[in-house]
């Protein structure tokens, strides 16, 4: 089998509502979807992972510009060697960011392929599943207007509790003030209800703020603590695991192997969380997968994409292995973005659903989409 094409679609939508998280306000929702086409008709999908300050055209870019030339003619089921040529290619200017998205679409469409022509699902391919379905935690909490909005917050909650979520991430680092008022209003409306809380401040404060926050919010039962200080600071990041009660997480700004080495390395968290579209794809999350277990890491993969990420994420956390086995261990759960977003609720045929806070894994070959097309065309930039 032999790659042929490849073919990129950067996708933009404005948002009705725009809204903040702690590093900027979000007025589009973004993705770089590929297309790796074959010889022999089997086609694979896969997505560069947009952050909310993202143009997608960077990735469309370094695919177009850089990666294209390494793939065509070559054989999409030598995935490994592929993803090592890619990253060896572009090492003097990537390494991180947006180029390793852009290695991490095309590896991912590479399984999709690999999977399609074994016909088996992706997580098979990893050496199969530790669970065939997962629980769904609901992300969300953004800010529509800043500050002051601990009341609408804490309906929102109620809201995912009666969506059927029983665990929720909120988002914080508007202010320790604001914070710690939010967590109040929010923990009141949920008491009693069964419901798991974890933090994320995206990296908002220093290290001293970060601590003071992690001591503010103890008695909330956290499961995590997620991106306390920024991701390149790895001191301050066991600085503030060594002085804060809860676990902390953090990874979706790491990349590959080298990158999660010295974090996991440095002790520098209890849950490690690559980004299938960020860290470099399935072949870079398999090897900090490797590195975690040899670290007593969880890992707890983040996803904030398209339901091509979605789907893909799905089939990777089917065949994440738990950090410290026992009868009750805890089990990796899902990010489940409930913000407004088409490209999560339209581009496929068959989007992730969530039932009862549960999402079965999908057994379909590969990541398992069926990809509209009219919304590609419709969402297309450029
Ligand atoms: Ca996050």
């Amino acid at each position: 089998m032999k790659i042929i094409d490849i073919r990129i679609h950067p996708l933009r939508t404005p948002l009705d509502t725009p809204f903040a998280f702690s590093q900027g306000w979000v007025r589009s929702r973004s993705s770089t979807i590929v297309e790796v086409i074959t010889d022999e008709g089997i086609t694979g999908w896969g997505e560069a992972f947009a952050q909310g300050l993202e143009p997608p055209q960077i990735a469309t870019a370094v695919i177009d510009s850089a990666l294209r030339p390494l793939l065509i003619g070559a054989d999409p089921l030598d995935i490994e060697v592929l993803w090592h040529r890619m990253y060896h290619m572009t090492r003097d200017y990537g390494r991180k960011g947006s180029v390793t998205a852009a290695i991490s679409a095309i590896d991912i469409a590479l399984w999709d392929i690999a999977g399609k022509a074994y016909g088996v699902p992706v997580h098979r391919l990893l050496g199969g599943a530790f669970r065939t379905r997962v629980q769904a935690y609901a992300t969300g909490f953004y800010r529509i207007s800043g500050q002051g909005e601990a009341a609408r917050l804490a309906d929102e909650a109620l809201a995912h509790h009666e969506a059927g979520f029983r665990a929720m991430k909120v988002k914080l680092g508007y202010g320790l003030k604001d914070d710690i008022a939010v967590m109040a209003a929010i923990g009141r409306a949920i008491e009693g209800k069964g419901v798991t809380l974890m933090i994320d401040t995206n990296h908002a404060y220093g290290v001293g703020d970060a601590i003071r926050l992690g001591h503010a919010l103890a008695d909330h039962d956290l499961r995590w603590y997620e991106e306390p200080v920024a991701p390149e600071h790895i001191q301050g990041y066991r600085e503030v695991r060594s002085r804060v009660s809860m676990p902390v997480a953090g990874g979706e700004n790491e990349h590959t192997l080298y990158g999660f080495r010295d974090f996991l390395g440095a002790g520098a968290v209890d849950i490690a969380q690559p980004d299938l579209g960020s860290v470099g794809g399935f072949t870079a999350a398999r090897h900090v997968i490797t590195l975690a277990q040899a670290h007593g890491a969880q890992v707890n993969p983040h996803v904030w994409g398209s339901a091509i990420a979605q789907a893909a994420s799905l089939q990777l956390i089917a065949a994440v292995p738990v950090a410290h086995h026992s009868v009750f261990a805890e089990e990796p759960i899902f990010e489940y973005d409930r913000s407004s977003h088409p490209f999560r609720q339209m581009l496929v045929r068959e989007p992730a659903i969530q039932k009862d806070g549960w999402i079965d894994i999908p057994m379909r070959p590969g990541i398992g989409v069926d990809v509209d097309r009219d919304i590609l065309d419709r969402y297309r930039i450029g």
